[in-house]
């Protein structure tokens, strides 16, 4: 059964979409956390970062300041997180980068807080 990114990757269900090539997607996360919130993918399913090949990382890497700069927040910063496994609250079981930005982002360390809402 294919997870809801695999079937934005297929078209079944649409997508705002940033930037795109053969290997990767970039795409307007649906219930934005900051004033820029993007999703990142590899169109190959991977569940999670730890299952991720390092070597397609290498290329995600590249795909990824790309898709900073074509939002514009190559030079105002941002932040990349990704969400792995049971404790981090991962929601979508394919692997993804959080793209946030467009505002000074607060951090907190708070363990007790709701991962989420450290956006
Ligand atoms: P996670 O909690 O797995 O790190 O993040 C999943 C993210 O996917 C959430 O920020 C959520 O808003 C986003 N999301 C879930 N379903 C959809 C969808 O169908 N379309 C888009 N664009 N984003 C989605």
């Amino acid at each position: 059964m294919s997870c809801i990114f695999d079937k934005i990757v297929a078209g079944e269900i649409p997508s705002n979409k940033v930037l795109e090539n053969d290997k990767f997607l970039a795409f307007h996360d649906i219930n934005p956390k900051a004033p820029v919130h993007i999703l990142i993918i590899p169109k190959k399913h991977y569940e999670n970062f730890q299952e991720m090949d390092p070597t397609l990382m290498g290329e995600m890497t590249k795909f990824i300041q790309e898709v900073a700069i074509a939002i514009g927040v190559d030079k105002t910063g941002y932040r990349l997180v990704t969400n792995c496994g049971e404790n981090s609250g991962q929601e979508v079981p394919h692997l993804h980068f959080h793209m946030l930005g467009g505002t000074m982002l607060k951090w907190t360390d708070n363990h007790q807080h709701d991962p989420k809402s450290s956006f």
